[in-house]
């Protein structure tokens, strides 16, 4: 597979501003932001898109959503709450070929998405 956008975000080739990282997950800030706050949680290991999960991945797609509610929690924004998204290929609106959650918090979010 070759080398995503993401895949140079976590090998520092590319600058991102990073919020969370640990083992097996890093975070950062959306460059084009959907919300006031708009972070990226992906795994370390690259897997193109939700189709391609399997069974063995179990716990690692529970840490990106561990830490995105981790980090929702920490900049106060569990009581009024806030967004998770995880997009898939093309009818889901998936450009980058790394799964990627979506974190969207501090306003108002429409449902359902257009
Ligand atoms: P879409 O691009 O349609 O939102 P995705 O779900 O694949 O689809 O999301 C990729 C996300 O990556 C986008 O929200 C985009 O703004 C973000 N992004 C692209 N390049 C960078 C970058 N260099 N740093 C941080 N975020 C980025």
């Amino acid at each position: 597979m070759s080398k995503t956008l993401f895949d140079k975000i976590i090998s520092r080739e590319i600058a991102a501003d990073i919020v969370h990282e640990d083992e097996h997950v890093l975070g950062f800030r959306d460059i084009n932001p959907q919300a006031p706050v708009h972070v990226l949680f992906i795994p370390k290991r690259p897997i193109a898109t939700l189709n391609d999960l399997t069974p063995d991945d179990a716990e690692l797609t529970g840490r990106l959503v561990l830490a995105a509610a981790a980090f929702a929690k920490a900049q106060g924004f569990a009581e009024d709450g806030y967004r998770t998204v995880f997009n898939c290929n093309r009818d889901g609106g998936q450009s980058v070929h790394h799964i990627h959650l979506h974190l969207l918090a501090g306003r108002r979010l429409a449902w359902p998405p257009g």
